[in-house]
């Protein structure tokens, strides 16, 4: 690995390739011929972009309450929980472009550490980013800490060779903290589409479904074996379904 470049080395722009020596301090780094707004990596100069946040707090507060009324999560969340802490930031993440045979594709990858490694899935809207910009002082901006050759390195285990470009991404996000059932649970929402992120939640309980179907499979092939009169047969099998219904419906509303 190249050694961390130091005041008095040349960096050269990947957008223009214009050379150019290294401004000290380098909290924000600007190509002198074409304006990029770059980022000095241990092992190479890449250009350094910000999502706009389009959400603010009572919007991505709207989106958080949808994401807990649908499906995914436990029937009653988005009523029984309570917002403990709301906190904006900034999240960098590793952005590649690749060509592979499914065509050109964008991936990320987390370029610090996150206990909500879903930040991976998150789709970029690559039209929509803007050279790099000091966020706002009520937001906290989370460093880069993971080198850009690590995140390569599971860009290539994903399959993905090919790297046309890198680029370092700062991603706003509302993190929420909330309570539910005595316990505590995060949640992170993209501030520039809504997207939520969560790693640990109330989680649809499954099980009743499954009992429901077992006990639906037991109760039809004990009929089956038991009657042998086809019309018969089907009456049965009718006559069970409709409790079998019914308790899938309260199960349904009641989860
Ligand atoms: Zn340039």
């Amino acid at each position: 690995m190249p050694p961390e470049p130091s005041a008095g080395t040349t960096i050269q722009c990947p957008q223009c390739g214009g050379e150019s020596p290294l401004p000290a301090g380098r909290e924000l780094v600007r190509c002198p011929f074409c304006s990029a707004t770059l980022f000095v990596d241990r092992s190479a100069v890449v250009s350094h972009y910000s999502l706009p946040t389009l959400l603010d707090r009572d919007e991505a507060t709207a989106a958080l309450r949808r994401w807990m009324a649908g499906n995914e999560t436990v029937k009653g969340l988005d009523r029984e929980s309570q917002v403990e802490n709301i906190e904006p930031l900034t999240f960098p993440m590793w952005l590649f472009r690749a060509h592979t045979d499914a065509g050109k594709v964008v991936f990320v990858e987390p370029a610090a550490p996150t206990p909500i490694p879903q930040v991976a899935d998150l789709e970029v809207p690559a039209g929509k980013l803007e050279p790099f910009h000091d966020p706002e002082a009520s937001v906290r901006p989370i460093e880069p800490t993971i080198p850009l050759e690590t995140a390569k390195g599971w860009v290539q285990q994903r399959g993905v060779h090919r790297v046309t470009e890198t680029a370092l991404v700062e991603v706003p996000f509302w993190h929420f903290r909330y309570k539910y059932d005595g316990r505590s649970y995060r949640a992170l929402v993209e501030g520039s589409t809504g997207t939520v992120l969560a790693a640990v939640y109330p989680e649809k309980a499954e099980s009743p479904y499954v009992l429901i179907a077992v006990l639906g499979l037991v109760l039809f092939g004990l009929e089956g074996l038991a009657i042998s009169n086809p019309v018969l047969k089907l009456l049965a099998y009718a006559v069970t379904a409709i409790p079998l219904t019914l308790i899938a419906y309260w199960v349904a509303r009641k989860v």
